[in-house]
């Protein structure tokens, strides 16, 4: 069987550079899952769809047209043909994914789509119910985590980055409304997996966070 590492955790935990690390490390494959869910929410916000129509967005998310390419310039996600690496990437949209994420429909339509990643040699697998849900056979589950104000902290310096203009407590308030609504929902809620070992990367850095993971992955 291929070797999964899956990595969940609230947003803003640092999961998605550390998995993209991770992968580029030992050389596997990446399946960053919140895309999916961001996606698939922009292409209903493109349709004028209302976000809690089940039965439509899982139908589109089940026919979504995405792909993943990596580039010399580095990795773009094109959703119909259109380069929607940065779009997918506000906070709104976060916000949006976390919407349709709640329609256990739209999630059922996902599952292939994720597993279809799973190609030797390896994935590392970012979400949420990664290790709960969509692989729990992975060979290693982590549970990574940080205190809101550092995940708040992490994503304005993120943001700003990439040029983008953010205040802290309006991050902090998003943050906390993704978090609660992806703890509460009925259908895979943002959770570890009883084998899951947990990581808090608070007063950490990457380097201390990826350390950690490998050393488990070597165990
Ligand atoms: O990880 P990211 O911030 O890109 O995820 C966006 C949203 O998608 C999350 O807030 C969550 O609601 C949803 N999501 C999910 N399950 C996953 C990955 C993301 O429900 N495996």
């Amino acid at each position: 069987d291929v070797p999964v590492i899956a990595v969940d955790g609230p947003s803003g935990s640092g999961k998605g550079t550390v998995s993209r690390l991770l992968a580029e490390q030992l050389g596997w494959h990446l399946l960053d899952s919140g895309a999916l869910y961001r996606l698939t929410a922009l292409a209903a916000q493109r349709r004028g769809m209302a976000l809690d129509d089940e039965a439509m967005l899982s139908t589109l998310a089940s026919k979504l047209d995405v792909r993943f390419a990596s580039e010399a310039q580095g990795a773009s996600v094109l959703l119909e043909g259109d380069d929607v690496s940065l779009a997918i990437r506000n906070e709104d949209c976060g916000i949006a994914a976390s919407k349709v994420a709640i329609l256990p429909s739209v999630r059922a339509a996902l599952l292939d789509r994720q597993r279809d990643f799973r190609v030797t040699p390896g994935l590392v697998a970012d979400g949420r119910d990664m290790g709960t849900v969509v692989f729990p056979d992975a060979s290693l589950k982590i549970f990574l985590t940080a205190s809101l104000e550092e995940r708040g902290a992490r994503r304005l310096r993120q943001l700003k980055d990439q040029g983008v203009g953010a205040n802290l407590p309006s991050l902090l308030r998003d943050l906390a409304e993704r978090d609660a609504r992806d703890a509460r929902r009925a259908v895979s809620p943002l959770k570890p997996a009883d084998d899951a070992l947990t990581v808090d990367s608070s007063g950490l850095d990457v380097r201390g966070v990826l350390d950690r993971i490998l050393t488990f992955a070597r165990e």
